[in-house]
């Protein structure tokens, strides 16, 4: 059963994905939470440009790199280390399992992005936008995509997660981080029940605040929980003109933005 429907739904993961983006990008220009910052042409369309670049490189970048890492983490056992699991940790139980098991992964390499200079060189690429919106979502450096595609394989192997979890994981991720960027404004009660559980726009926004205590907190991806229990929940509420981007820096144009994480700090 659990075979049928992971195939349906990887057949038609890249149709539901693009339908997600392009339904939240109408819809935070219909009811935005935040107005963009003024200066930066209709519907702040240079900023759009500018992700968009990043998003062409992603998309590009993860077949080629991305994709072909994971497949072959997936598909690997190495000696004693894979094919461990248990016989219970399978089916709808075990995909469950293998989602919360790579949230709570991606939520310690995302702090570890913040943590360690050498990450945050690239993962800083991210974060130098001033405004966010469902095009911030996918904006990310080259360099991180692949160094978290290479860490997260490794993550693959130890823990021997079949490749319909990690396909699974990575449509729910991406369907996640281009809801919680984006800029809809959503029902005040509705968004506080929905933080009980998942990332809301209302905590991402506060990782994205312009103040460097507010950014090294909330990395959380799907579920808020483990920011409550690894205590890095920020006790700032969003409001709508909160200026985002990295505390004394500013956005730059793509070229410059690409060459960053490999320039030289005196
Ligand atoms: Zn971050």
């Amino acid at each position: 059963m659990l075979d049928v429907v992971s195939q349906e739904l990887l057949t038609w993961r890249g149709a539901v994905i693009a339908g997600w983006v392009a339904l939240l990008f109408a819809a935070e220009r219909w009811v935005p939470a935040a107005l963009a910052p003024a200066g930066d042409g209709w519907l702040g369309w240079r900023r759009v440009l500018r992700n968009g670049v990043f998003w062409a490189m992603t998309f590009g970048l993860s077949p080629l790199v991305v994709l072909p890492i994971t497949v072959a983490a997936a598909g690997l056992t190495i000696g004693p280390v894979g094919d461990w699991r248990p016989e219970w940790w399978g089916g709808w139980w075990g995909l469950a399992l293998d989602i919360l098991l790579l949230d709570l992964f991606i939520y310690w390499w995302h702090r570890a992005n913040h943590a360690l200079p050498l990450l945050w060189r690239f993962h800083e690429v991210h974060h130098l936008d001033q405004f966010l919106d469902t095009t911030s979502a996918l904006r990310f450096h080259f360099g991180e995509l692949v160094l978290s595609g290479l860490v997260r394989g490794l993550v693959i192997i130890a823990a021997d997660v079949p490749l319909t979890s990690v396909l699974v994981f990575e449509g729910l991720v991406v369907v996640a981080t281009v809801f919680h960027h984006s800029n809809l404004r959503l029902p005040a009660r509705l968004e506080r029940m929905l933080s009980a559980v998942i990332i809301t726009p209302s905590i991402h926004w506060v990782h994205h605040h312009a103040i460097r205590a507010d950014t090294d907190s909330n990395y959380g991806t799907l579920l808020s929980c483990w920011d409550r229990l690894f205590a890095s929940k920020s006790r700032t509420r969003r409001w709508a003109a909160m200026p985002i981007g990295v505390e004394r820096e500013r956005d730059l144009p793509v070229g410059r933005l690409l060459l960053r994480p490999f320039r030289r700090i005196r």
